[in-house]
C-alpha cells in the first residue's frame, strides 16, 4: 500500500471522502466530450472526481489521456485520472511507464485464484514505484460493459474474508469487492446487493483501504445512498452518467456537429452534477 499521508491524487480524494462520510463519482469518459463535460460538472459543484478511461480507449484514442490529464491538472478542484480494468499486463507495464494515471485498477481476475494475486502483488510494486495507486477486485465481478471483456463462463464469486486479507496482502490500495454487483444491465428485479457482506468486508478492512463499488447501472439515488453510507468511496458509474448522452445524440441526428457537442455537453453537465449532489460530494472543496 501506498503509505497514508501519501500525495497520491486519488487517494487523497478517496481519503478525504472516508472521512467525512460521502461518496465520490469515478466517472468513465470514452470521448473528449465527456471530459469535459464531467470536468465542468466537478468545476460547477465544487466537488472531487475521478475522471476513468478503459484500456481500450487508449487504443482507440490514443490522445485522450493527455487531453483527460491536461483537464484534472488545470481543474479547480481536485480530480485523479484512473485507468479501469487493466487486463493485459504489457499494456499495464506501457502505461506506468509512458502515461500520466495516478491510480490504475489491475484487474487479473480472469486468471486462476493463485496466479491473480501474484501477478496483482508483482504489478502492484511496479504502480508503487511510480507513485500510481492500485485497485483489484476480490471474487469475481460478472458481466461486461462497452469496453471491457464480458466474463463469459466464469462464475461470479461473492468477496470472502480470506479474499480481502489476500488483497490486502498483495499491497493494493483500493478493494473492488463483489457483493451481487455486476457489469452491464441488471435483470428485471434490479441490483439486489448482499449489504451484510458489504458491512462485514469494511469491518474487516478497517480503514486499512478504501472501497470502490463497480456495476452501477440502473441504481436509484437511494441505492447509492445505502453503498455510501455502507462504506463505499469509490462509486464506479458508467452508464448510469452517460445514458442522457447516448440518448440525447440518437434523437437530435438533425442538430449540427457544433450544437450537437455543446447541447450534449450540456446535458451531461446536468446529469453529473445531479449525481454528485446524491453521493454527497457536491460543496466540499471550498477552495
Ligand atoms: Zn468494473
Amino acid at each position: 500500500m501506498l503509505a497514508k499521508g501519501t500525495s497520491n491524487k486519488t487517494l487523497q480524494i478517496l481519503q478525504a471522502a472516508e472521512q467525512d462520510g460521502y461518496g465520490v463519482l469515478a466517472a468513465i469518459a470514452y470521448n473528449v466530450e465527456h471530459v469535459t463535460a464531467l470536468v465542468r460538472a466537478a468545476e460547477s459543484s465544487r466537488s472531487p472526481l475521478i475522471l476513468q478511461l478503459f484500456p481500450s480507449t487508449l487504443k482507440q484514442l490514443p490522445s485522450l489521456v493527455y487531453a483527460a490529464s491536461a483537464a484534472c491538472k488545470s481543474a479547480s478542484v481536485p480530480i485523479s485520472l484512473h485507468l479501469d480494468h487493466a487486463q493485459d499486463e504489457d499494456q499495464i507495464r506501457h502505461v506506468v511507464d509512458t502515461m500520466p494515471f495516478d491510480s490504475i485498477m489491475v484487474d487479473m481476475s480472469h486468471h486462476e485464484h493463485h496466479e491473480n494475486l501474484q501477478k496483482t502483488k508483482e504489478l502492484t510494486r511496479l504502480c508503487h514505484q511510480k507513485g500510481i495507486a492500485v485497485e483489484a477486485e476480490s471474487g469475481r465481478i460478472n458481466g461486461g460493459e462497452e469496453g471491457i471483456a464480458d466474463t463469459g463462463d466464469l462464475e461470479a464469486l461473492f468477496t470472502s474474508p480470506e479474499e480481502v486479507e489476500e488483497f490486502l496482502g498483495a499491497e493494493v490500495d483500493l478493494l473492488a469487492p463483489s457483493i451481487g454487483n455486476v457489469h452491464g444491465d441488471y435483470p428485471p428485479a434490479g441490483p439486489q446487493l448482499d449489504f451484510d457482506r458489504l458491512k462485514r468486508i469494511r469491518q474487516q478492512i478497517n480503514g486499512r483501504v478504501r472501497i470502490a463499488l463497480h456495476g452501477t447501472n440502473d441504481f436509484s439515488e437511494e441505492l447509492t445512498k445505502e453503498c455510501i453510507a455502507a462504506g463505499t468511496t469509490k462509486f464506479n458509474v458508467n452508464k448510469l452518467l452517460l445514458e442522457c448522452w447516448n440518448e440525447f445524440l440518437k434523437h437530435n441526428s438533425h442538430l449540427s456537429i457544433v450544437q450537437l457537442i455543446d447541447q450534449g455537453i450540456d446535458i451531461l453537465q446536468k446529469e453529473t452534477e445531479r449525481w454528485m449532489e446524491v453521493c454527497g460530494s457536491a460543496g466540499r472543496c471550498v477552495t
